[in-house]
């Protein structure tokens, strides 16, 4: 069955976080690791529900890339459909409606309300394409983390997480300018990146110890990138730097809409991106071009010489080239011109990756399979999408449902402790809509509040300003426990 999260919205997690009276050490320490935006936005969730957050980063600034990708003016996400959206992203062995499921929970007009909360109007181009009025990613950035520290999330950066083991606990090691550093936490969210532009920091070293833990991690591979062939020199003479415009391409069966760009060692452009994951997949890939999308061979017949076709600088070079090498009919050429492809460029180069901590390792909130509370979010996992702002709405998506998992974890773990116990309840009220009630299990002395176990706990009889009645019942987990007032 189909796992269905009702998750309160982060305006009303803080609304509730500021008026309840957790304590100290009734707080989960949620650890952070990657300042990207998956992780900047797990830190930002996570806080919101109360958590202590510590942000550890590689670099000595987070949000490097992001601030790469604001140079392209930013494109925060796509305004299309859900049913369209959740289908821009593959992955092998990706669980069932895992992304309808997750982007319904930080939808793209979410991502724009987030903006907008930063006070970063956006706006949606004709193609549907979503960017911040400033079209960078600067101003964005710096308000981000002026206001998660404002909200408590404390920064290490020049930190690289190089371990980590899980026993009451989780244990994280670092490598830090001063040497080695162990910390202990509640929780952790991995948010470490794929592995391209490894200046970055998003250099994919963290794979290696992913895989000491026999956590699958998946090949990562240049995705959203250009693809190298061999052109020739009277090809390049004509057409290096030149776009194709309009034109409709095929890889693996699969069609695509737009725009190439012939370059000194192949090609690049929206279609390329695109087709990417169906070339990867080829084992000698091929992209055949359809030079004249709107006409059939026969109307192209019709109108004559190749000159009456219209066709720009750079198709005409293309249709040479391809004619040059290997003889045909100009017409069917133009409408089928095939390019075999050498490889994609080198994964330092490309926007994104591909591959990663693999799906068969992760629970559908995220949590690593064999760790209690640890998860992952962000590009580190196996998915790809086309650019058109699906990359960042997909990292922050699953990074909003990391941070609520590592919250519900740590709520469980005291669940599971006093489900065989009678709850004693110290005090409840009703907040955001749910209710939320502090209480002692009878075999400690723990006083934890029990914010997120709302939705599994339904007490029969309370209303605002209530004290509760001896006779509440309360179920938690499934399990029905007798609540006694004090
Ligand atoms: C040129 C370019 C343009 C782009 N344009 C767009 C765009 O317009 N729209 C869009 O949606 N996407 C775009 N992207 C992609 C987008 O930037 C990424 O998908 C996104 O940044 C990934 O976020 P992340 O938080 O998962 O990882 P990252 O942003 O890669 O962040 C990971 C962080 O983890 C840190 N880290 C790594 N290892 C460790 C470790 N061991 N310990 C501690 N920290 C560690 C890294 O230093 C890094 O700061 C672009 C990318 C590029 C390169």
């Amino acid at each position: 069955m189909k796992r269905r999260y009702f998750f309160p919205s982060i305006d009303s997690c803080a609304a509730a976080r500021q008026s309840w009276p957790v304590s100290g050490t009734d707080t989960p320490n949620i650890v952070v690791c990657g300042g990207g935006p998956a992780g900047l936005f797990a830190a930002e969730i996570a806080a919101s529900l109360g958590a202590k957050v510590d942000l550890y980063e590689k670099m000595a600034t987070p949000g490097r890339k992001l601030l790469v990708a604001g140079k392209g003016g930013l494109n925060l996400t796509h305004g299309g459909d859900r049913e369209h959206f959740a289908k821009q992203y593959q992955g092998d062995d990706t669980p069932m409606g895992f992304w309808e499921d997750c982007l319904s929970e930080f939808d793209n007009q979410a991502i724009r309300e987030w903006a907008l909360g930063l006070g970063i109007e956006t706006f949606k181009q004709r193609t549907g394409r979503v960017y911040p009025r400033e079209m960078k990613a600067a101003g964005l950035l710096r308000r981000w983390i002026v206001r998660l520290k404002e909200s408590g999330v404390t920064f290490y950066n020049r930190h690289t997480l190089i371990d980590f083991s899980e026993k009451d606990q989780v244990e994280l090691y670092f490598s830090t300018p001063e040497g080695e550093k162990s910390i202990t936490c509640d929780g952790a969210i991995f948010a470490l990146g794929g592995a391209s532009w490894p200046r970055t920091g998003s250099d994919g070293q963290w794979q290696n110890m992913l895989e000491k833990h026999q956590i699958g991690v998946r090949k990562m591979q240049s995705a959203n990138c250009g693809w190298e062939c061999e052109w020739s020199a009277d090809l390049l003479a004509g057409a290096e730097g030149l776009p194709l415009k309009n034109v409709k391409a095929y890889a693996n069966g699969i069609a695509c809409l737009g725009e190439l760009m012939i370059t000194r060692y192949g090609l690049e452009g929206g279609i390329i991106y695109q087709l990417g994951h169906a070339l990867r997949q080829m084992a000698n890939p091929v992209l055949v071009v359809d030079l004249k999308p709107t006409f059939s061979i026969d109307q192209l017949r019709s109108k004559g010489r190749i000159s009456n076709w219209n066709l720009s600088q750079a198709a005409h070079a293309l249709l040479d080239w391809s004619l040059s090498h290997q003889e045909g009919c100009p017409a069917e050429r133009t409408k089928q011109l095939p390019i075999p492809l050498l490889r994609p460029r080198p994964l330092a180069e490309a926007i994104s990756t591909a591959g990663g901590v693999a799906w068969k390792s992760l629970e559908t909130d995220l949590r690593i399979k064999q760790f209690r509370s640890i998860f992952c979010a962000g590009e580190m996992i196996d998915w790809e999408a086309p650019t058109g702002g699906y990359l960042l709405q997909g990292c922050l998506a699953s990074a909003k449902r990391a941070a609520f998992a590592a919250m519900e974890a740590w709520n469980n773990r005291w669940s599971h402790e006093f489900s065989h116990h009678d709850l004693l309840v110290t005090d409840c009220r009703i907040l955001a809509n749910s209710v939320v009630f502090l209480s002692k299990n009878h075999g400690g002395n723990r006083c934890t509040p029990l914010p997120y176990q709302c939705r599994r706990t339904r007490l029969t009889t309370c209303l605002q300003g209530q004290t509760l009645p001896s006779s509440a019942k309360a179920t938690t987990r499934g399990k029905l426990g007798r609540i006694t007032t004090c």
